[in-house]
């Protein structure tokens, strides 16, 4: 049943690596489209940022 929760969760979040720290950040689903700043450094994380 994990493995089943997972793929929802992950289907739900969006994770998103900041270029500048490396802080991997959990994008919203609402927000998976628009920049985010980075939770650790405040850098703007664009939408078309690296995929983790
Ligand atoms: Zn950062």
């Amino acid at each position: 049943m994990w493995g089943i929760y997972s793929s929802i969760m992950a289907a739900f979040n969006r994770k998103r690596k900041c270029p500048k720290c490396g802080k991997v950040n959990i994008i919203r689903i609402e927000n998976k489209d628009n920049t985010v700043k980075c939770r650790n450094c405040g850098k703007d994380l664009p939408s078309s940022s690296p995929r983790v």
